[in-house]
């Protein structure tokens, strides 16, 4: 029986490789009933500020699979990011990139190179909170949620699982970010200890990262927050030679997206030049997501082989190695021909049948709540920290009464240091045991008529005893 998928081809190179990649696909018996959608540039022309018709929605929330080239997005400001909007509207929590070094048939620092890159896909700084509070200062703020966390580890272990693979790493920055990189941190843990079968590793992003673009035959499976994702999945693709051999998936728990890494190029629209590789590549994977295994396997074998034998598109092309120069869609004829046939070399694939990855959060427990204290942060510019601190201390509310000021985060009262430099920005931390939201109200109120520009409050708060709030120190 066919499998209902929505197609969009792009902007771009995008219709010549979706063409191709279409082609080859059902070359290798993928059983596929298309619906096709317009996006892109002429639809945020139009005045789609998306670069998505209204109407499109309902064959994606009807096939649930979207096969997406890539599209042009147009200059200037207005334009939403498709991309950004479906993966929020579609729910589609888990970005899986797999980044393959095809040596020695394509060129690459890292033969050994094979990673699986698992990106949450919704959360951390990407939820578009964003705020200018003062002259100097912006803020975006990075929300890291238990529920989203534990889908994305369970997915990542999941994936590692069904796909035989042996260890999963997490890369996050607790050490700095002790509460949003914490939970996802200790969240790690914690989902590991049900997978004894998989090797479990820890690194902060940075020294990760480092290894990573050093030795990336040390890692597996990676599974890391939405911007550091978005970062080194870009890495790793580029790192193992082949930004226009990856594909990725964009997994929820009801629809998929499955497209290439790159861009449109549009460049090299037209000329029957570009590589549909990447875009065949998450055609394999979405035949995979919906069990068609068998073409999946058939189709990732015969581009394997074509690679070996040379056949290479120009961005891949070298004198020496390759054989043959062609273009998008003889490059696809060759792969069809070689419908059939193993990699001598390259390693073969193997997909399984089996359900599709379900990784769902449990409950999250409630806690013992209790209010403690209020950061106030004000837009002050008259005087140094001392004289702020100063004025300040007249101010109570309740057991409320000023503890503490910090400006971009460092202590500057009482005991701050002159050399520190002060923007117009104050966090001021008002602590007092059991406070009500009577006195955080009645302490802005009181600050607002003295003439205070209370920019924000951000309420403290113990969980069952545990501050939820992170420390000053200095
Ligand atoms: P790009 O990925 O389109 O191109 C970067 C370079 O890689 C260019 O030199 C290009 O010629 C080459 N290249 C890319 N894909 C290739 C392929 N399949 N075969 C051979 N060469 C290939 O990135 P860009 O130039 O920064 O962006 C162009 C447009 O694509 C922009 O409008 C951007 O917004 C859009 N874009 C879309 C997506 C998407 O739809 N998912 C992703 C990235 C960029």
């Amino acid at each position: 029986m066919k499998t209902p998928i929505t197609v969009a081809y792009g902007d771009g190179i995008g219709p010549e490789i979706m063409a191709a990649a279409l082609r080859v696909l059902e070359a290798g018996g993928a059983e596929l009933d298309i619906e096709t959608i317009e996006i892109g540039e002429q639809v945020y022309k139009r005045g789609g500020n998306t670069g998505i018709e209204p109407g499109a929605w309902e064959s994606l929330r009807r096939t649930k699979v979207f096969y997406k080239a890539p599209i042009t997005t147009p200059q200037g400001g207005g334009y939403k990011s498709l991309n950004v909007t479906a993966r929020k509207a579609l729910g589609l929590y888990a970005n899986v990139r797999p980044c393959i070094a095809y040596a020695p048939f394509v060129d690459t620092l890292h033969p050994g190179m094979n990673v699986v890159i698992i990106r949450e896909n919704e959360e951390d700084l990407y939820a578009g909170i964003e705020h200018r509070q003062t002259d100097d200062v912006y803020q975006c703020l990075k929300l890291v949620t238990r529920p989203g966390t534990e889908k994305i580890v369970r997915y990542a272990f999941e994936y590692a699982r069904s796909n035989g693979r042996r260890k999963v790493t997490c890369f996050m920055k607790d050490n700095i970010m002790k509460f949003t990189d914490g939970l996802f941190h200790s969240v790690f843990e914690e989902i590991g200890t049900e997978y004894p079968d998989i090797e479990k590793e820890v690194w902060i992003v940075d020294i990760g990262a480092a290894k990573l673009a050093d030795q990336p035959g040390q890692f597996d499976v990676i599974v890391m927050p939405n911007l550091y994702g978005d970062i080194l999945s870009d890495v790793a693709a580029q790192i193992a030679g082949s930004v226009g051999l990856a594909g990725s998936a964009n997994i929820g728990d009801q629809c998929a997206m499955f497209e290439a890494i790159h861009g449109s190029a549009p460049r090299r629209a037209g000329q029957n030049v570009a590589n549909p590789s990447g875009l065949l590549l998450a055609g394999v994977m979405m035949l995979a997501h919906i069990g068609q295994t068998d073409a999946a396997a058939r189709v990732h074998h015969a581009w394997l082989k074509t690679l070996e034998d040379g056949i290479h598109t120009y961005d891949i092309f070298k004198e020496g190695v390759s054989v043959q120069q062609v273009g998008t869609a003889e490059f696809a004829d060759a792969v069809i021909a070689r419908m059939g046939q193993l990699p001598v070399r390259l390693p073969q694939v193997h997909y399984e049948a089996a359900a599709p990855i379900t990784a769902a959060a449990k409950p999250v427990q409630k806690a013992e709540k209790q209010l403690v204290g209020v950061d106030v942060f004000l837009h002050w510019d008259g005087g140094s920290a001392d004289d702020l601190g100063r004025l300040l201390e007249g101010y109570t509310a309740g057991p409320l009464q000023l503890q503490v000021i910090t400006n971009r985060g460092v202590k500057v009262y009482p005991g701050g240091l002159p050399e520190t430099f002060c923007t117009d920005h104050w966090r001021c931390r008002f602590m007092g045991g059991a406070a009500g939201h009577q006195h955080v109200a009645q302490l802005y109120s009181t600050l607002a008529a003295a003439g205070f520009d209370c920019i924000k409050t951000e309420n403290l708060y113990t969980f069952d005893g545990q501050p939820g709030y992170s420390a000053v120190h200095g």
